[in-house]
């Protein structure tokens, strides 16, 4: 008989964690396993704010995938998906590449949201992936080493789009580091401005008070200028344009308003809502024949109404689940229903303050940014062991802070 083949689409949170799963659960033999990804390495999602601000080295953020596999159960190749034709059971890659599977899990993630708002696209700086989040800090770079020349204002304004978790998280990051950039370049730091615009008449929309209160007067006690109940309506290189009339010269808009579903997944003729695909219960992809779908890039229903949130929490759950759920099919066994349980939210603002809810407990501060440091080494904990955590605190390495070895790209 012919063995089974299982493709796997992006190794972010969903489709790395799936994978540790089918190596701990397949025999040996008993499938053939491919995990492709458009880079040979894994970004932390969940910090790359911290790229964007550069308080955290690359090799911190970015790692290796054929490190990550602990067993030859598992190919990776590299590549990006630009098709999938369902019926021929086959997926296609920017190279040429044909891949059959007999099991596919799409575990493509997010894209940014710039709701066709005219310029945010072409100008504004997104916090999407690693390269992305580069360009951010090789931007700011930029804009120091220009500001000593020109000692134009707008170089050092950095406003942020959206005081979600995101926007509060590269705002507090922004703080850790403008501090030491306007050091390194011998800038005063009282030229630098940190504005945030939400379209909410609060930080953290939807959450907790405390939460709220507690973000709001250490932003402000930090001067970062809070515009809320403020919408942007457009942007160009050098200004923002605000819905009370306001223009803001900056020329750095960090866009941190939203995701949604790869906008890939438009292009796969499936049954797409809000920019995600449906599943079932089992998180197959309803409608089409083994194939899974989970983190960013499902929509996976709570209950009736409501959507799970697009969040690492729950793709990493989902994956826990959609490795066995996957062995389930080929072995012709039952699956299992997914469940989800939330066990809370940490925002970080920078290293050393965050705010959240653990367990039902309300938490901010230090204390705060202790467990969110916990809730990252969960996460390396599940993908490489203790050995992982230990790598990774051995990695003090920092990032540079000289423009001349910044490259151009956006
Ligand atoms: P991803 O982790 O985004 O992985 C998708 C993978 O697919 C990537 O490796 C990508 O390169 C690859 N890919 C994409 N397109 C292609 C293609 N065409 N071909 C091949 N490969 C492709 N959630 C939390 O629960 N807690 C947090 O603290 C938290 N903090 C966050 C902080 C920030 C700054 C951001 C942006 C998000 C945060 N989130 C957090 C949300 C979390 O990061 C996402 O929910 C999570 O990454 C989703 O996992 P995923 O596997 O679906 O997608
Ligand atoms: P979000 O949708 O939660 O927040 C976007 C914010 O942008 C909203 O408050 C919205 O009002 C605002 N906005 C939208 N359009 C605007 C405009 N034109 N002008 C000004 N403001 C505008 O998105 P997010 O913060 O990127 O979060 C995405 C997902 O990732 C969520 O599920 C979130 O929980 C998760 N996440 C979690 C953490 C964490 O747990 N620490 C961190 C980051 C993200």
């Amino acid at each position: 008989m012919k063995t089974p083949k299982i493709v796997i689409l992006g190794a972010g949170y969903g489709g790395l964690i799936t994978s540790r799963q089918l190596e701990k659960s397949l025999s040996d033999g008993e499938a053939e396993v491919t995990l492709i990804n458009k880079h040979d390495y894994h970004y932390i999602s969940t910090q790359l704010h911290k790229t964007g601000a550069g308080t955290a080295s690359d090799d911190k953020i970015a790692l290796h995938i054929p490190n990550l596999l602990k067993t030859n159960k598992i190919h990776f190749k590299k590549g990006t998906v630009q098709n999938v034709d369902f019926g021929k059971k086959k997926v296609y890659l920017d190279s040429g590449d044909k891949i059959e599977y007999d099991y596919l899990l799409i575990s493509l993630g997010f894209d940014v949201a710039t709701f066709d708002i005219p310029g945010v696209e072409e100008n504004a700086f997104k916090i999407k992936s690693f390269q992305s989040t580069k360009a951010i800090y090789n931007h700011i770079l930029r804009q120091f080493s220009a500001y000593k020349i020109d000692a134009d204002p707008s170089r050092l304004t950095f406003a942020v789009a959206g005081a979600g978790f995101t926007g509060i998280e590269m705002v507090g990051e922004l703080l850790e580091a403008l501090p030491n950039l306007c050091r390194a370049y011998d800038i005063p730091f009282s030229k630098t401005r940190i504005i945030t615009i939400e379209a909410c008449p609060t930080v953290l929309p939807g959450f907790d008070q405390e939460a709220i209160d507690f973000t709001t007067t250490y932003l402000k006690k930090n001067n970062v200028e809070l515009m809320t109940s403020t919408k942007i309506r457009k942007c160009s290189p050098t200004s923002i344009d605000l819905d009370n009339g306001e223009v803001l010269p900056s020329k750095t808009l960090i866009w941190a308003a939203g995701v949604r579903g790869n906008f890939l997944l438009e292009k796969l003729n499936l049954p797409i809502s809000r920019g995600r695909i449906p599943v079932d219960e089992f998180l197959r992809v309803k409608g089409v024949e083994n194939v899974f779908c989970i983190g960013d890039a499902a929509l996976c229903m709570k209950d009736e109404k409501n959507a799970l949130p697009p969040t690492a929490q729950v793709a990493l759950q989902q994956a826990v689940l959609c490795g066995p759920n996957m062995i389930a099919s080929l072995r012709g066994e039952p699956l299992k229903p997914f469940m989800y349980h939330h066990k809370g939210t940490v925002a970080s603002i920078g290293n050393k303050v965050a705010v959240g809810k653990v367990f039902g407990l309300k938490i901010s501060g230090s204390f705060a940014a202790l467990m969110k440091q916990v809730i990252e080494a969960r996460y390396l904990l599940m993908l490489g062991g203790p050995s992982l955590i230990i790598k990774q605190l051995l990695k003090i390495k920092k990032p540079y802070t000289d423009v001349s070895t910044v490259s151009n790209q956006k």
